[in-house]
């Protein structure tokens, strides 16, 4: 069986905690787009751990993780994840963890040009995490970059990076007035040198083996970053991420582009977050945002940023499940709403005078005001409930709202961060 799951609304719905769950019923577990900007918080009888980068079946035993083609990789990051895991009692191995050699390099000069960009861009910035992770898919996408699979060639490697560098130093130094890279040309391929050897063992071609596994009937996870409305195509242009968020892409960020998937699952929340810059037009202000942060713990896994919160926002989550073709939803956080007297939902948008229930974009969904209805609130601590018939009324009933809203079944609900704390709503 071949399944994916990923975001339906900006990130940040609880992916990872989905994955580290439904995970027990797969051999492969893939991470198939992005780097390290943003985290996933996975808590379980282990301890509490913070991935970035690795796939979050890395820390279920006989799982085997795979980090694949569509991935930017920042490889200092990358080792001192490994090393903290390792420190918690994880054991990561070539047997466990395999990064493919088509995976692209994330360079300190990558990072540093995401810093200079958003300073140049002063009030006007993007809400980049500056990892870099906007420059390493642009040299991607001009053919480049240092990829993981370069690391195994230390003989070519200089000239490699040597090339790259002056071309890059155009913008580095001509654009930006920087020292040029040349000068630390010595200490960029040295930093390639000390994080890259210690990934060797765990480089290889990992469509080759994602198709064998594949073939001997392995059941395979595909893991997305972020949520639709932050994918490159069809998310909130410009405040995107780089890569693309969607479950179609799954195969092809993997290393199986012919890979058909047989289920995707997606996770979606309970109310509306976002981390970085662009509309958001169900968030909240003031106290009433206090609130809900402090009793969703809303604060970036990767940055530590206070996220903007918002009610959930149904033209929005109806696009994010059609553009990525879910087929199942997990709803997370739902225990977060139990404070609350009267939860809103935002049913349409505003546009000009009009309602309109589609998710609009660009100058549109910047002007769109939210027109909102009020669900009962349920009022009580829902963490324990572990059956469907377990919870209050009025929380079977906002959930039947949003499943019809959205064009989905709600599959699972997750009341709250811990491994088993969810209900099948299927038994
Ligand atoms: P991801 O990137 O989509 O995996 O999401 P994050 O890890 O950035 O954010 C999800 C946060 O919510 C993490 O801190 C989780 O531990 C927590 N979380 C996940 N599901 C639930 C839930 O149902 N209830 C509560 N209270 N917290 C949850």
């Amino acid at each position: 069986m071949l399944s994916a799951i990923v975001g339906i609304n900006w990130g940040d719905e609880g992916k990872g905690r989905m994955v580290d769950l439904l995970g027990a019923d797969y051999d492969v577990v893939v991470r198939y787009q992005g780097g390290n900007n943003a985290g996933h918080t996975v808590i379980n009888d282990k301890g509490k751990f913070i991935l970035n980068l690795l796939p979050s079946g890395i820390l279920r035993e006989d799982t085997v993780n795979v980090m694949g083609v569509g991935m930017v990789v920042d490889i200092e990051h990358l080792c001192g994840e490994i090393r903290a895991l390792e420190s918690k009692g994880i054991r990561i191995t070539p047997d466990n963890l395999m990064i493919s050699d088509k995976a692209a390099v994330c360079m300190p000069y990558h990072v540093d040009l995401d810093v200079l960009e958003e300073e140049r861009l002063g009030d006007r910035k993007q809400g980049s995490t500056k990892r870099g992770i906007a420059p390493a898919y642009s040299d991607k996408y001009m053919h480049k970059s240092i990829r993981m699979g370069d690391l195994l060639f230390p003989g070519t490697l200089g000239d490699k990076l040597a090339n790259i560098l002056e071309w890059k130093n155009l913008m580095i130094a001509g654009g930006y007035g920087q020292e040029p890279f040349e000068v630390r040309n010595g200490e960029t391929a040295g930093w390639l040198r000390r994080f890259g050897e210690p990934l060797i063992p765990f480089i290889r071609d990992t469509g080759r083996y994602l198709s064998e596994a594949a073939a001997a009937g392995k059941n395979i996870l595909f893991e997305a970053q972020l949520g639709a409305l932050r994918d490159i195509d069809y998310g909130i242009h410009p405040y995107t991420t780089s890569s693309q968020t969607l479950a179609s892409y799954a195969g092809t960020g993997a290393g199986i582009p012919g890979a058909r998937l047989d289920r995707v699952i997606g996770v979606i929340k309970a109310y509306s977050s976002s981390v970085g810059g662009g509309p958001f037009v169900t968030e909240m202000e003031g106290a009433e945002a206090e609130a809900l942060r402090e009793a969703g713990g809303e604060y970036g896994a990767a940055t530590g940023r206070p996220r903007r919160v918002g009610a959930f926002d149904i033209p929005a989550s109806r696009y994010g499940v059609k553009t990525q073709g879910a087929d199942c939803l997990a709803l997370t956080k739902l225990d977060v709403l139990a404070y609350m007297d009267k939860i809103p939902i935002c049913v349409a948008y505003e546009v000009n005078g009009e309602r309109t229930e589609r998710f609009v974009t660009g100058d549109e969904l910047e002007a769109a005001k939210p027109i909102y209805e009020y669900a009962e609130g349920f009022k009580q601590d829902i963490s324990q409930c572990r059956r469907k018939s377990d919870l209050p009324k009025a929380a079977a009933d906002y959930i039947r709202r949003l499943e019809e809203a959205v064009g989905c079944a709600i599959r699972y609900v997750s009341v709250g961060p811990k491994r088993e704390d969810y209900i099948d709503m299927s038994r």
